[in-house]
């Protein structure tokens, strides 16, 4: 990413470096900070509530309660320490997600994408990378689970601009793990029965950390 690509075509929410990728590690903190303070906070749903086991809706229209939705993502990301955090996590029934999130290089990333689509990438590209992974929605739980260990997706800012975000290492696997939510899905699914079974008293075991939405 040249420092000449981040200049370029500021047409976006972000620049974009020379192969069409957003740039997302400038201002982290900054940004991440400016999202936090214009937002609220708000509990966190968890696995057993509807909203986490259904598609969401495609958003349409770009406008200012999307820009508040945004915020208070990361305001709620925040409050319960996560590295990433999908609109259906506090109950709103969107294709959103937003990230901040360290990649294997120990660089951080700061970003939102609306209308997520993840790339199907070549078998080449497809290292497996069997780190553990967690879950805001499957609280004090952790399993191991295999993921490629580089991730492409595509989608929009919160203008309407079509993006494309990459990633690696845990930063891949975070986006994957956020696109999946959007379509449905939690890590716990993707395990073998027992697996998920042991996830699931893990989290019985423990108590989160951060506010949840009980189920009913
Ligand atoms: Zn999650």
């Amino acid at each position: 990413m040249s420092q000449q690509g981040t200049d370029q075509e500021q047409t976006g929410v972000y620049a974009v470096d020379d192969e069409g990728f957003i740039v997302d590690t400038e201002d982290t903190e900054e940004r991440e900070t400016a999202h936090r303070e214009r937002g609220t906070s708000r509990p966190i749903t968890v696995v057993g509530n509807p909203v986490l086991h259904r598609e969401c809706k495609d958003v349409t229209e770009f406008d200012d309660e999307l820009a508040q939705l945004i915020d208070d993502m990361f305001a709620s990301q925040r409050t319960a320490e996560g590295v990433g955090l999908a609109a259906n996590q506090i109950g709103v029934d969107l294709k959103v997600f937003v990230y901040d999130c360290m990649d294997d290089e120990g660089k951080r990333h700061v970003g939102h994408v609306i209308n997520p689509v993840l790339v199907d990438l070549p078998a080449e590209l497809r290292v497996l990378d069997e780190s553990n992974e967690g879950c805001l929605s499957v609280p004090t739980a952790y399993a191991e689970l295999a993921r490629p260990d580089y991730a492409e997706v595509t989608g929009q800012d919160m203008k309407g601009n079509p993006i494309k975000v990459r990633g690696t290492g845990y930063f891949a696997r975070c986006l994957q793990h956020e696109t999946d939510h959007l379509y449905g899905f939690l890590y716990i699914d993707k395990l073998s029965k027992r697996d998920r079974k042991d996830a699931l008293r893990q989290m019985e075991e423990g108590t989160p950390r951060y506010p949840v939405v009980p189920n009913e």
